[in-house]
C-alpha cells in the first residue's frame, strides 16, 4: 500500500449513520491494487453540519466524496452542477471535487442496470415489475427507464410513493403503472413478468422474511433480483435460485456503483474483481 503523504488524495463518505458501510473497504482495496495515493475515509455528519462538512470537504481539496442516507437529496442544492440522471432520480450519491466545485452524479441506477448486465441481461424491451418506492427503487426505475425497459409496474405498501414513481417513469415515456403489494398475491398479474426486482429491506434484517410474492406464480425463465446484498443470499435469492429463475443480489449493484463512482474520482478503469473480494471479506467480518 502507498504510505500517507503529503500529496495522499482524500475521498470521503458523509452520510449518518456510516459504521455499516462497506464503502471504505471497496474503495481503499481498488486504491491499493492500483497504487493510488488516495484514501477512502467515511464520516457520520449530523444534519445540522452537513453544509459545512461538503464545504470543507472541497476547502481541503478532496478529490470528492459519496453521499448515503438521509443526505442524498438534501446534498443536492449544495452542489455548483447535478448531472441528469441524478436530477431525474432526485438524488445524488456520489460528488466529484474539481477546481473547487462539486459537480452531482447519481451511480446506484447504472450500478443495478451494470450488475444485470454481467449475467449477459438487457433491461431493453423487458416488462418489470419493481417491489418498494424507496431510494434504491427510484435510482433503479429510473435507469431502467432510461434503458428502454417495456414497461414498469411499482408495487408498494404505501401506494402514493408508487404513483409518485410511476407518474416519474412515464413522463420519460414508458409504461407504467402503480399498485399496492397486495397486487402481488394475484396470480395472474406475475404472468408476463420478464425481471422482479425487490427493493425492500424484506428479506434483510430478519433473514427468514418471506419474500412478498410467490415464485411460483413467474414464467420460466424471469430474472429474480434482491438488492439486498447482506445476508449474501436472501430467502428471496435463495429460493429462486433452488427454482431454476436467474437469480441475482444486491451485491453486484453494490460493486458497480462503486465502480462507477471510482471511475468518476480517478478517470481509471475500477479493478472490479478486486472489489468484489473486498467486499466478500467485509460481509464476511461485519454480517
Ligand atoms: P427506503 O428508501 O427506506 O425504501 C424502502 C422501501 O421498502 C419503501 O418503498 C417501503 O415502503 C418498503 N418497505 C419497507 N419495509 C417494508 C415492509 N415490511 N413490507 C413492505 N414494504 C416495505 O430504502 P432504500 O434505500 O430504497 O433500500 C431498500 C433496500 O435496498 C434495502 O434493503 C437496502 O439495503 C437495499 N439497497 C441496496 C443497494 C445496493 O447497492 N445493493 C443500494 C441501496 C439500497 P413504504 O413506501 O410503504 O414505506
Amino acid at each position: 500500500m502507498t504510505s500517507i503523504n503529503a500529496e495522499t488524495k482524500l475521498i470521503g463518505l458523509i452520510g449518518n449513520p456510516v459504521k455499516h458501510s462497506l464503502s471504505p473497504e471497496i474503495h481503499n482495496r481498488a486504491f491499493q491494487v492500483c497504487h493510488l495515493n488516495m484514501r477512502y475515509l467515511a464520516f457520520a455528519v449530523e444534519p445540522e453540519f452537513l453544509e459545512s462538512a461538503v464545504k470543507g470537504m472541497a476547502a481541503l481539496g478532496f478529490g470528492g466524496f459519496n453521499v448515503t442516507i438521509p443526505y442524498k437529496e438534501l446534498v443536492m442544492p449544495l452542489l455548483d452542477k447535478v448531472q441528469k440522471d441524478a436530477k431525474i432520480i432526485g438524488a445524488v450519491n456520489t460528488v466529484v471535487i474539481k477546481g473547487g466545485k462539486l459537480h452531482g452524479y447519481n451511480t446506484d441506477g447504472i450500478g443495478f442496470i451494470r450488475s444485470l448486465e454481467e449475467k449477459g441481461i438487457s433491461p431493453a424491451g423487458k416488462n418489470i415489475v419493481i417491489i418498494g418506492a424507496g431510494g434504491a427503487a427510484k435510482a433503479v426505475g429510473i435507469a431502467l427507464a432510461l434503458r428502454e425497459a417495456k414497461s414498469i409496474v411499482i408495487a408498494n405498501r404505501t401506494f402514493s410513493h408508487a404513483r409518485d414513481l410511476s407518474c416519474k417513469i412515464a413522463e420519460l415515456g414508458v409504461k407504467s403503472g402503480a399498485v399496492d403489494t397486495d397486487w402481488l398475491k394475484e396470480e395472474e398479474n406475475l404472468k408476463t413478468a420478464d425481471i422482479v426486482i425487490n427493493a425492500t429491506p424484506v428479506g434483510m434484517l430478519i433473514k427468514e422474511d418471506s419474500p412478498l410474492f410467490s415464485l411460483n406464480m413467474l414464467p420460466k425463465g424471469a430474472v429474480v433480483c434482491d438488492l439486498i446484498y447482506g445476508p449474501r443470499k436472501s430467502k428471496l435469492i435463495q429460493e429462486a435460485s433452488d427454482l431454476g429463475y436467474v437469480a441475482i443480489d444486491g451485491a453486484g449493484m453494490l460493486i458497480y456503483q462503486g465502480a462507477e463512482a471510482y471511475r468518476l474520482f480517478t478517470g481509471l478503469t475500477p479493478p472490479v474483481e478486486d472489489m468484489y473480494k473486498a467486499l466478500h471479506v467485509a460481509l464476511c467480518q461485519k454480517m
